[in-house]
């Protein structure tokens, strides 16, 4: 189940930003700026076809069972059946022997391996660079609409916290006529009359620009980071487990046979 909710979320995410960056942004504020769409669109569909790939080749990295007689070294993995070559994990998610092992990732539902590591490094700069490029070409375009419609003191801390809070309020009010459209078997409007008349006082502001505004935010900083973290991570010919483990592996200050008076 996990294995199907993860990679729709990241394709659901990845192609509502599209929606909104070309559809409510572009063609919705008629900005004519072909040259930036194109790149905006480029850098999506690298993203969208690098995610694909590392999904269909997510079991690329398993070590096969070679044939070779078993030991007592600790490599020998008891569940496969093999003599792990250096560098090899186990992943209990994947109930297999990853060579060159860097984490097991939920989003692909496999690990990333010596077999998808150049690909998985190749997404998040794809991604990372189409998160900052929808970003900074098209919250200024949504910000100038913003400020038009809601007054040029938008951006004292009240008005914007105001606008903030309504859109808090509008997901999880979505999120709740949802839940009882469900148990009820019924349909709600999904907003209600209470909060469309509040949300009036800024009609015309779209929450899908301010989707882009907050959420796009927090994945710009969260996928770069991450991409830097990986990056530096393959200039040292490191893995994150080998950056993690080592961690954990340093000798206990106070070994079992200490006593402490
Ligand atoms: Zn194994
Ligand atoms: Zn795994």
């Amino acid at each position: 189940m996990i294995q199907v909710i993860f990679p729709l979320t990241g394709y659901g995410l990845l192609f509502y930003s599209l929606y909104v960056y070309t559809v409510r942004v572009h063609a919705g504020l008629g900005l004519q700026q072909d040259a930036v769409l194109a790149i905006g669109c480029g850098l999506f569909l690298l993203s969208v076809l690098t995610y694909t790939r590392l999904l269909w080749e997510r079991n690329g990295s398993f070590q096969v069972p070679d044939g070779r007689a078993k030991d007592d070294d600790s490599r020998y993995c008891q569940k496969c059946d093999l003599v792990r070559f250096p560098r090899t994990k186990h992943c209990r998610e994947c109930d297999a022997c990853v060579l060159r092992m860097d984490h097991h990732c939920p989003w692909i539902g496999g690990c990333v391996g010596l077999h998808n590591h150049k690909l998985f490094l190749q997404f998040l700069a794809y991604t990372a660079s189409y998160v900052i490029w929808i970003w900074m070409t098209g919250v200024p375009a949504i910000l100038d609409v913003i400020q038009s419609i809601a007054g040029k003191d938008i951006f004292t801390l009240s008005r914007l916290w105001t606008v903030y809070v309504l859109y808090l309020w509008s997901l999880l009010s979505a999120v709740q006529s949802l839940v009882t459209s469900i148990i009820t078997f019924s349909w709600h409007p999904f907003l209600s009359p209470s909060l469309t008349s509040q949300w009036s006082v800024y009609a015309g502001i779209e929450l899908h620009w301010l989707a882009l505004l907050v959420i796009g935010f927090l994945f710009m900083l969260v996928l770069s980071g991450f991409a830097c973290f990986h990056f530096y991570l393959a200039l040292r010919d490191k893995t994150t487990r080998e950056i993690f483990g080592r961690r954990r592996q340093r000798p206990d200050r106070f070994p079992a046979s200490t006593k402490i008076h």
